[in-house]
């Protein structure tokens, strides 16, 4: 069997750096056989500058997006944002199916192998099949009208047929203001075990709706022709009002969190279930609210953060190592090894991807990244 032996200035293994001068080891294709000392290593070691690391996970992607790339102005905020998605989102379907595969492309080139990703519709479903990164698709669902929730549920559980075809799929909700108590019961309460992810604390907008009962979101509500008279404010946060429903669940993502409070974390620490990942996609926060998510909350979780690039809508790239790049320059006292961490090992977790990606462990395949000043190269 023919091996390839790499040396750089560090590895970073997926939790930690390997011990200086180490060797990784891996077959032809990538698999890790080891990481040994360079008097074990024998000849032919690629040796470069820089850091090692494994590939890197995408949590949170809506590759079916795409071709909105440039096409909503920055700093919009949440609600008109979400207006330009739904006013925008239909094009001709070659050009959507264009812009998927180029961004599947990117994102390859990137240095990412493994993406969470958001469906609505099945535009995604030949790109996965053939693609070289793995996918999980979180197939959303929403409506905040309680009577629409079985027939929405249907319509949901066929496409997921479908995206069972190109790979692991689930059924999951949009939103904590966009799917109605009815909805949240059937999609959690059908299969548990399923990994599900939510967008999380994204705007003022939805705080504001849930503690007040008005916000810009009832502007929304008006002019999309949805009358929620029957809505009554919790009093509570968002995340606390709709966290419950997922006390019987095995595993959430949450996504952006951008108005988590203490409050929110504690209410999450004092439930048994689920396990909890929290995602930042601190690029699309700034291109959409300019504002940051807040790290020094969550940093007592970070064995629980990964990193998203969210939809091209809302970014200028998909690139794991640019929401690195931006984080550590907003936060000045992240190290790179808590960076590479969310964007590699922490990531697999939550993917429920960790058998095969995400750290340097011998058996895994987790792709070989080589960094150096911010440039991301893939060896392998
Ligand atoms: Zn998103």
């Amino acid at each position: 069997m023919s091996y390839r032996k790499f040396k750089a200035a560090k590895i970073f293994t997926g939790n930690s750096w390997a011990r200086p001068g180490s060797v990784l080891i891996t077959s032809k294709d990538g698999k890790v056989e080891g990481i040994v000392s360079p008097s074990e290593a024998g000849e032919d070691i690629l040796e470069l500058a820089g850091i090692l690391c494994p590939g890197f996970v995408n949590a949170h992607c809506h590759l079916e997006l795409s071709h909105l790339k440039g096409q909503i102005p920055p700093s919009s905020g949440m609600v008109p944002f979400l207006m330009n998605i739904m006013s925008l989102r239909q094009a001709a379907p070659e050009l959507i199916e264009m812009a998927i595969n180029n961004a599947d492309t990117e994102m390859e080139k990137n240095g990412i192998v493994a993406v969470g990703d958001i469906a609505n519709t099945t535009h995604t479903v030949a790109l996965k099949k053939r693609s070289r990164l793995h996918y999980h698709t979180f197939l959303e669902c929403s409506g905040f009208i309680s009577a629409t929730a079985p027939e929405r549920f249907e319509s949901a559980k066929k496409m997921l047929q479908q995206f069972r075809a190109s790979g692991p799929a689930s059924i999951v909700p949009h939103a904590p203001y966009s799917v109605s108590p009815e909805l949240f019961r059937l999609i959690t309460q059908t299969a548990p075990e399923e990994l599900l992810s939510m967008h999380n604390q994204e705007s003022i907008a939805e705080q504001d709706f849930f503690r007040q009962g008005h916000s810009e979101l009832t502007e929304l509500f008006r002019a999309i022709g949805v009358d929620i008279s029957f809505f009554k404010p919790s009093g509570v946060s968002s995340l606390q009002t709709v966290f419950p429903y997922f006390k019987h669940c095995r595993k959430i993502l949450l996504v952006h969190n951008l108005t988590m409070s203490q409050d929110d974390l504690d209410f999450i620490k004092q439930a048994p279930h689920p396990e909890v990942f929290f995602c930042l996609c601190p690029s699309a926060n700034q291109y959409i609210n300019e504002r940051m998510p807040p790290l020094h909350l969550l940093q007592e979780n970070k064995e629980k953060i990964v990193l998203g690039t969210d939809s091209l809508a809302s970014n200028y790239q998909l690139s794991i190592i640019e929401e690195m790049k931006l984080l550590a320059a907003e936060f000045p006292s992240l190290s790179i090894d808590e960076l590479l961490q969310w964007a590699t090992l922490n990531g697999a977790k939550a993917l429920d991807m960790e058998g095969t990606l995400g750290s340097f462990e011998k058996g895994k395949q987790p792709g070989i990244l080589h960094l150096e000043n911010w440039q991301v190269e893939r060896l392998l």
